[in-house]
């Protein structure tokens, strides 16, 4: 199904900016990261965000407006149940990104994609344990995701086509500028 909601988990450089990004292209958005000072300061990121792309004239005041009033946030996993796919975007910490995954896939629907914002683990370590792990992928936003328009999407061994082009949609639906790659060291 086409991508309405997103999860974002971790609210730091790469989260704030990708959850920015999707309620501007009119995604419902959900952020988490675990403490309230650091949803805050994310918060306070995306609202800069929409500050600045409205001075610029890339969006008029009220849409500016309507984008950060998709973005909800939390320090728990409310607003994940029905979230089409959730994007993690947490410390590039193996053991780290594996226990999220582990604690995602018990409260997302189990087909919602999931995917990482890793720089360069593979998705088959970080991912490859969850129920349906054919929905694991990456997506490899790039720093500052409002200016970047490459994604790099990282297939991995057990990705499925169908999650794959539902991934590829997504990157489209965001206008960015898709790369497909395997999950090998440094991906493109
Ligand atoms: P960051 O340190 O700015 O943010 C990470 C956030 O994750 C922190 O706020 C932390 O509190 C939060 N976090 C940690 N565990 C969490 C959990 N269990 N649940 C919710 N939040 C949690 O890091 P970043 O620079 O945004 O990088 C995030 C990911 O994106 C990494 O995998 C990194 O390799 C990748 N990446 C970074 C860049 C970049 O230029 N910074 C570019 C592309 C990809």
């Amino acid at each position: 199904r086409p991508v309405g909601k997103v999860g974002v988990v971790g609210a730091g450089v790469m989260g704030s900016g990708i959850a920015q990004w999707c309620a501007a292209r009119g995604l419902q958005v959900v952020m988490r990261d675990v403490q309230p000072a650091v949803v805050e300061r994310g918060l306070g990121v995306i609202r800069g965000l929409f500050d600045e792309a409205a001075k610029r004239g890339l969006l008029s005041a009220a849409d500016a407006a309507a984008g950060l009033a998709r973005v909800s946030t939390t320090t728990g996993w409310a607003g994940f149940a029905d979230c089409d796919l959730v994007i993690e975007a947490i410390v590039e910490n193996v053991a780290a990104k594996q226990q999220l995954f582990t604690e995602l896939a018990a409260v997302v629907r189990p087909d919602a994609l999931l995917a990482s914002n890793t720089s360069a683990l593979p998705i088959e370590e970080l991912a490859g344990h969850v129920p349906n792990p054919g929905r694991t992928l990456g997506l490899h936003f790039f720093n500052p995701v409002s200016r970047m328009a490459l994604v790099e999407l990282i297939v991995g061994s057990h990705t499925t086509a169908p999650a794959a082009e539902a991934a590829l949609a997504f990157t489209k639906t965001l206008g960015k500028s898709p790369v497909v790659c395997r999950s090998s060291p440094g991906f493109l």
